[in-house]
C-alpha cells in the first residue's frame, strides 16, 4: 500500500510492514511458531508469558542491534523524555549529601535548555557550554567546556530535533579531565546510528521518534550508576527499582514495547543499525545538498553537527510558506512545517523514511523553486 511520505518530527513515521503486522494480530497475536494466544497484546497480563516472550525478544534484539554491553541496564518506562529531565537528577544525585551536588550541562538547542531548567529544581546546575548566543548553530568544541571538578553527572542532548543539530562523536569526558558520567538525551537519533557505549554513563529517549509509539521511554543505564537515588525519588522512577523489577515494578506501556519490539525486527531485515546509517547518511546528503544548492532555501546550522535525523530549513521569501506546505501535501508529502519556536520547515528523515521519500520531497523542493523562484 503507497502511503503519502510523513516527515514529522515525532510521533513519527513508521514502517508500513510493522504497521500492517500489528493490524494482521490485532485480534489474535500468534507466537513465533504462529500459534494463536485468542487475545489482543493490549489485553494481555503483563505477567504472562505471552507478554514475557514478547517482552523479552524487544530487550534481546535492542541489546544486539544497539550492542549495549551487558554492564548496563535496559529499562522500559514512561513519562518520556521530559520526565526524564527529572528522573535522571532524582536518580543520579543523592549520594554526596554532605556537599552540594553539582551536574553540569552543554546547551545546544531547546531540549537541553528544557533539561537544564528542569534539573536545577533537584540539583545544582552548571553550564559548561552554550551555543545559545549564535542562535544554536554549532556545538563548542568539548575541549572549551568549562567541566566542574565533581559533577554527579554531565547531560548533553546528542541530536536536537527542533535546532537540527547532532553530534557525530559523543564527548570523551576523561579525556576532558571528569570522571562524571555523561547522560545523553538520545531520543531523536536512538537507532540510527551506533552508541560508543564506553563514553556514555546513561542513555534516554521517547520511543516516538525513532521507535515506535509515544507512551514508551527507554532508559539504558549503567549498573554503577544504580544505588544513588535522592531519597524524595518516586519509587516508579527509582532506576534501581524498575530494574531489580524487570521493569514491571508497575505495569509497563506494553502495547509499545510490542510495536517497539516489530521495528526492532524490521531493523535487523534492513540490515542493522550499520545499514540504517548509511541510508540515513545517504538521505541527509541528499536533502543538504539540494539545499545548499538553491538560492530559494537555506539551512543555517554548521555543517559539522548538522542533524542526519531532523532537518530544519527556510524559503528565504517566507511568504510563500503556506503554499510550499498546501502544495507538499497534495503531492503526497506530509507535516513539514517546522516547530513552532523556530518557525520555517523542518523535515525529519527517521528509519523509516525511505530513500524515494527524501527524492520526492527534493523533486518537489526543486519543482517549487523553479515556479515560485
Ligand atoms: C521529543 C523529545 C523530547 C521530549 O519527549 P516527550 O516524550 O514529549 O517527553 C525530549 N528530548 C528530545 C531530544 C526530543 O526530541
Amino acid at each position: 500500500m503507497h502511503r503519502p511520505f510523513n516527515f514529522s518530527a515525532g510521533p513519527a513515521t513508521m514502517p508500513s510492514e510493522v504497521l500492517a503486522q500489528a493490524a494482521n494480530e490485532m485480534l489474535d497475536w500468534p507466537d513465533a511458531s504462529g500459534r494463536l494466544s485468542g487475545m489482543g497484546v493490549m489485553e494481555m497480563s503483563h505477567r504472562g508469558k505471552e507478554f514475557l516472550s514478547i517482552y523479552e525478544s524487544a530487550e534481546r534484539d535492542l541489546r544486539e542491534l544497539l550492542a549495549i554491553p551487558a554492564h548496563f541496564k535496559i529499562l522500559f518506562m514512561q513519562g518520556g523524555g521530559l520526565a526524564e529531565n527529572a528522573i535522571v537528577p532524582l536518580n543520579l544525585c543523592g549520594q554526596k549529601l554532605d556537599r552540594p551536588t553539582v551536574a553540569d550541562f552543554v546547551l545546544t538547542g531547546s531540549w537541553s535548555e528544557k533539561s537544564f531548567k528542569e534539573a536545577g529544581k533537584y540539583c545544582q546546575t552548571h553550564v559548561v557550554a552554550s551555543s545559545q548566543a549564535n542562535g544554536y548553530l554549532s556545538v563548542a568544541a568539548p575541549d572549551t567546556w568549562q567541566l566542574s571538578s565533581d559533577a554527579c553527572y554531565v547531560h548533553i542532548c546528542s541530536n536536537e530535533t527542533i535546532n537540527g543539530v547532532e553530534f557525530h562523536e559523543l564527548p570523551d569526558l576523561k579525556n576532558l579531565g571528569s570522571n562524571a558520567p555523561l547522560v545523553i538525551d538520545f531520543s531523536s537519533h536512538l537507532a540510527s546510528r551506533p552508541v560508543d557505549w564506553s563514553r556514555v554513563g546513561l542513555a534516554f529517549g521517547g520511543a516516538q521518534k525513532n521507535l515506535g509509539p509515544a507512551g514508551l521511554t527507554l532508559v539504558v543505564v549503567r549498573e554503577d550508576l544504580l544505588g544513588h537515588a535522592l531519597p524524595i525519588c518516586p519509587s516508579a522512577f527509582n532506576y534501581t527499582t524498575v530494574s531489580d523489577n524487570g521493569s514491571m515494578y508497575n505495569t509497563p506501556p506494553t502495547y509499545s514495547i510490542y510495536m517497539a519490539g516489530l521495528v526492532l525486527q524490521w531493523i535487523k531485515r534492513q540490515g542493522g543499525i550499520a545499514a540504517m546509517e548509511q541510508r540515513n547518511i545517504t538521505k541527509a546528503h541528499m536533502l543538504y545538498e539540494a539545499i545548499d544548492a538553491s538560492g530559494f532555501y537555506v539551512n543555517k546550522v554548521a555543517r559539522s553537527c548538522r542533524s542526519r535525523m531532523n532537518v530544519p530549513f527556510y524559503l528565504h521569501n517566507e511568504a510563500l510558506n503556506d503554499a510550499f506546505l498546501s502544495g507538499a501535501k497534495n503531492a503526497g508529502l506530509l507535516q513539514l512545517k517546522g516547530h513552532k519556536s523556530v518557525g520555517g520547515m523542518r523535515a525529519s528523515l527517521y528509519n523509516a523514511m525511505p530513500i524515494e521519500g527524501v527524492a520526492a520531497l527534493v523533486a518537489y523542493m526543486q519543482e517549487f523553486e523553479r515556479t515560485h523562484g
